[in-house]
């Protein structure tokens, strides 16, 4: 039995009809990426559309979600430790409903339930679209119900559609464009839980777009595990770029992004819309996953170093201004001392904006987990240190850089950091921090001039509106 058929055996499909629920409350906790985060928006369209009302914590809920990550270890630890918490809010109030979505749900479907016996409902990413449906099953059924499986799933169109229940007061958001992957990835657990390729049209992605952007949203990040990838399921009637097109036409939408980009989806054809569209963002978030071939190898990413690092000056030739920005793996299996000095030499040379440095956590059911020559821990842990050095070097010398460039910012309000000073983001996703003598309204683009580099990203000053 492979693993997509184990974990869709427990696939149930019942069908009640979703009735309104006036006075209930809900409450979701991300314990995840982007994608989780839509998911939970979405989630959170469905139970507004219901007549749920949203409560800041589990104390006072009816219906507590937790929408869950599986792509680590830890994630799921820190789960399975939430839900020993929220046991306790079950315990005080029985009729508070307790459910698990997201990858987690997905991988774990009914073991979830023999190591948290409490919790009532498990959801994969691919079920959500019935989350009405499960909960007014829910209330007729004395046993917890389990809705997982990505076999037979509903089109993403049909699972995604929740734009009519757009959320006020937002200017940013996220969209799930193309659910799934049908890279094999050796160390990942996503094509497992999240299934193949799955595309909106592009007219359901402009249709909701248009209805965030209605409810004041400026910015929206498509989102896809590999999002250039965008309509590959549906022949070749519309890609990503069609997708732009699409929604560079919506009046009051300032802003395009786009993640995550798998290096071998990125063509001259991509690359010339981000150049030529003002709309579209020029940052590519760009997982190399690790600086050495015979790695990239074992990984199956399907691209050697130079492939990537052409790649990378194309895309940094063509589009002045530019950000890239990677995920890589420390201590995959295989990684002898020399291999980790290789990768290193690879970084040092490709300076990415950012990275986002993962220490390898094998995953039950990847082939990367059987590899022989895993790296022990605490050899991972050191050479993570040496890279985490390695990037914050190169990051501070790119900020520094800016200082004295004007970037077009997006204002988000007071910064985190500093109520009296405004925070924002630069086209290329750079985190922005600035004064000024009248604040900008939220959604505002402004300019702003970079006077110091940092870390995190660049302080200046507005200069004009
Ligand atoms: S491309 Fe990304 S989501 Fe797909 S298998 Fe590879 S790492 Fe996983």
């Amino acid at each position: 039995m492979n693993g997509l058929t184990a974990l869709s055996r427990w696939s149930e499909f019942r069908y009640s009809t979703p009735r309104m629920t006036a006075g209930k409350t809900y409450h979701i906790e991300i314990w995840g990426c982007q994608m989780n985060v839509a998911d939970a928006a979405a989630a959170a369209r469905r139970l507004e559309s219901l007549g749920y009302t949203e409560v800041p914590g589990p104390a006072e809920a009816d219906l507590v979600l937790l929408e869950t990550c599986c792509v680590r270890e830890k994630p799921e630890h820190k789960v399975y430790s939430r839900l020993g918490e929220l046991r306790r809010f079950k315990e005080a109030r029985p009729s508070m409903k307790l459910g698990v979505c997201g990858c987690m749900a997905e991988k774990e479907g009914r073991v979830i339930l023999r190591n948290a016996p409490f919790v009532d409902l498990v959801i994969g990413p691919r079920r959500l679209a019935r989350l009405p449906e499960i909960l007014a099953e829910l209330e007729e059924s004395d046993e917890p119900l389990v809705e997982i499986g990505v076999e037979g799933e509903p089109e993403i169109e049909d699972a995604q559609d929740f734009s009519r229940y757009t959320r006020a007061g937002e200017i940013k958001a996220f969209v799930n464009v193309i659910e799934g992957c049908n890279y094999r990835c050796a160390y990942c657990i996503v094509p497992y839980v999240r299934g193949k390729f799955s595309s909106r049209t592009p007219e359901s992605v402009a249709d909701e777009v248009r209805r965030l952007v209605d409810a004041g949203v400026r910015e929206v990040t498509l989102l896809g595990q590999s999002v250039l990838a965008y309509g590959r399921d549906r022949g070749k009637a519309f890609d990503i770029v069609t997708l732009f097109e699409h929604l560079h036409e919506i009046d009051g939408l300032a802003r395009i992004r786009f993640t995550t980009n798998h290096p071998l989806e990125v063509t001259d054809r991509i690359i010339d819309a981000v150049a030529a569209m003002p709309k579209v963002m020029e940052h590519f978030h760009m997982p190399i996953q690790a600086g050495e071939d015979s790695l990239l190898a074992a990984m199956k990413r399907g691209y050697t170093v130079a492939r990537y690092e052409e790649l990378l000056g194309r895309i940094r030739a063509r589009i002045p201004g530019v950000s890239v920005t990677s995920d890589v793996i420390v201590g995959f299996p295989g990684e002898t001392d020399a291999l980790f000095e290789t990768c290193m030499e690879s970084y040092a040379r490709l300076r990415f904006d950012q990275q986002f440095m993962f220490v390898y956590s094998p995953r039950p059911g990847t082939p990367a987990a059987t590899l022989p020559d895993q790296v022990p821990q605490e050899v991972k842990v050191a050479r993570m240190q040496r890279l985490v050095e390695l990037q914050n070097a190169i990051s501070t010398e790119i900020n520094t850089a800016a200082a004295g460039q004007v970037f077009e910012v997006l204002a988000e309000g007071p910064s985190a950091r500093d109520a009296n000073r405004c925070a924002g983001r630069a086209r290329n996703d750079k985190a922005m921090v600035f004064t000024t003598e009248h604040a900008p309204e939220r959604g505002a683009l402004v300019r702003v001039v970079a006077e110091q580099g940092h870390l995190w990203g660049c302080s200046g000053r507005m200069v004009e509106r």
